[in-house]
């Protein structure tokens, strides 16, 4: 039998070896694909900002090509919680779920090394181009799977260009992926965007260029003013500085407009609360793509854009601001030059564009309450110190919850272990008690998520979300409209639609024009740049091709 299998398998490997010959670079060619992949993620865009908003959004903007002659997928939800930054830009990326790709939450206890630990930090890196080395240590290393942007390196044999940008680090790292040609963020000591030893040793002469236009100065100059008439905002948003808004700028600082000349050379983070954000995130965007000539390549380049500043002004002054609207009116603006300066370096339809969100956000309990709304406000830090003493009296053992965070309490193990504490009672216990907090409408271990009766949306979103070595014991679920945090601001990390409900707008190359009203979910996006681009899914991708996107 050997002998004839022998000459068989000859043969084969003879026409496979010819087949190869034959082959001309030209076959490769023959695949078409965009000469660029800008993938724009607004951190904290609720999708009804597209429409509360859109009478105020200019012809020559961002969101009405989009919606003009792009594709929206209407119904797209985030299939996990924590509905955070650092998971959101992630599931975007890798089409996965904190379960799998690791991302479980901006922070998460770690029980060996007791502490919480970042989810882009990484000690064994130095930052570069900030004000020390200590600045900027941070890679996607907690980031187990890869990402769409490490796919398309792999598909190209790694000629493709990858380069990442945002204000907040994470939002820039982990979209890039493990491959990144660079990927470069805002750091508020210096007022420079820095990278780190994981990318580079030190910063391309472009960037360096790029901080030394000292464009911060400037914008801090002109300060943020209002740019359309009272009476709109008026008619658009709550009236101004409400006593439920946080004060970034200062108590002084009540409402708009807001002086930013004191802080130029003294404190260059707070740009990052200012629609000015945007600006800086779109000039830097802009010089990548000149620097680096992304779009001129042999093979498709990607750049991975995200804009922090709406999240920062959302923290502070919520969804019904003055302050919001002139955000995202603003940003409609600048997502309108991206693209023009796209049309006139890369080409019109050359490119392809993706704009979606990391998560939404809830309304501020102070304006649900205002207005007659259910929801309100959880006080954390006075909550674990109480059912911390009460555990102590009950069990014996001190500071038994290490940390509250993304709704789970941790417990330290090591102590409950070393102490032989009745583990199973403890979290009975502590089921029970936090059961009665007004804020919360269910508590259970997260072992148990699979058996408690919970409504199967919940269900699958908290399974998704649970990553095993990195999630809490015990999974508190708030009730609707309210937030861990305090009483003036807001958040988002729950499962309801407020926070989990996303904007998906696809337009340029390969994209065809229309929407869809289906139920299609955040992992799908990487799924569909895979079909669109004829590479490999990432890793750990779960997601779905939507298919309507494409012509
Ligand atoms: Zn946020």
């Amino acid at each position: 039998m050997k002998r004839l299998i022998l000459p068989v398998l000859a043969g084969f490997l003879a026409l496979t070896v010819s087949a190869q010959k034959t082959a001309s670079p030209a076959s490769e060619e023959s695949i078409q694909r965009p000469k660029l992949v800008v993938g724009i993620v607004i951190d904290q865009m609720r999708w009804d900002y597209l429409y509360r908003f859109n009478s105020l959004y200019k012809a020559n903007g961002g969101f009405k090509r989009l919606l003009g002659e792009g594709f929206s997928c209407e119904n797209t939800l985030i299939p996990y919680t924590p509905t955070v930054t650092a998971c959101g830009h992630t599931c975007v990326y890798t089409g996965s779920v904190p379960s799998i790709h690791g991302i479980a939450g901006n922070n998460w206890w770690d029980n060996q090394l007791m502490r919480s630990v970042y989810c882009s930090e990484d000690k064994s890196v130095s930052g570069v181009g900030g004000k020390s080395a200590e600045d900027g240590q941070m890679s996607p290393k907690n980031m187990l799977t890869t990402t769409i942007c490490d796919e398309l390196r792999l598909a190209t044999n790694f000629k493709s260009k990858v380069i990442g940008v945002a204000l907040k680090d994470r939002g820039s790292i982990l979209p890039a992926g493990h491959s990144a040609n660079g990927a470069y963020w805002y750091e508020g000591k210096s007022g420079n965007f820095i990278t780190s030893t994981y990318y580079m040793n030190q910063l391309p002469e472009w960037v360096n260029q790029f901080n030394n236009r000292k464009l911060v100065d400037s914008l801090y100059k002109i300060g943020w003013g209002t740019v359309l008439p009272n009476e709109t905002y008026s008619q658009f948003a709550t009236a101004d500085a409400k006593d439920y808004e946080s004060k970034p700028f200062g108590k002084d600082a009540t409402g708009m407009p807001y002086d930013l000349s004191k802080f130029v050379g003294n404190d260059y983070s707070k740009i990052s609360s200012t629609p000015m954000g945007n600006t800086l995130t779109v000039e830097m965007a802009k010089a990548a793509v000149l620097a680096e000539k992304l779009g001129k390549n042999t093979v498709t380049d990607f750049l991975a854009v995200s804009f922090s500043s709406p999240d920062y002004v959302g923290h502070s002054f919520g969804p019904n601001s003055w302050e919001q609207v002139d955000d995202y009116v603003r940003l409609d603006e600048e997502l309108g030059r991206l693209f023009s300066f796209l049309d006139a370096n890369v080409g019109k339809n050359q490119y392809t564009v993706f704009l979606t969100a990391d998560h939404a956000v809830a309304h501020i309990p102070g304006f649900m309450k205002e207005n007659k709304l259910p929801g309100g406000v959880m006080e954390v830090s006075g909550l674990m110190k109480d059912m911390n003493g009460k555990l102590k009296e009950k069990f014996g053992v001190d500071n038994m919850i290490v940390s509250m965070m993304n709704d789970q309490l941790y417990l330290n193990h090591g102590k409950i272990d070393s102490a032989k504490a009745d583990e199973a009672g403890i979290k009975k216990w502590l089921i029970q008690y936090i059961k009665k907090n007004d804020a919360v409408t269910n508590a259970f271990a997260t072992s148990d998520i699979m058996t408690t009766p919970i409504n199967k949306t919940l269900r699958e979103m908290l399974a998704n979300g649970y990553n095993p070595t990195r999630s809490g014991d015990i999974q508190v679920i708030m009730k609707p409209g309210f937030i861990e945090g305090s009483v003036t601001g807001t958040t988002h990390g729950a499962w309801y639609p407020y926070d989990a409900h996303i904007p998906l707008l696809w337009y340029g190359w390969g994209i065809k024009h229309g929407k869809t009203n289906k139920e299609t979910y955040m992992t799908d996006i990487a799924a569909t740049l895979a079909g669109l681009l004829h590479i490999q899914m990432p890793s750990g991708s779960i997601g779905k091709v939507i298919e309507e996107v494409m012509k």
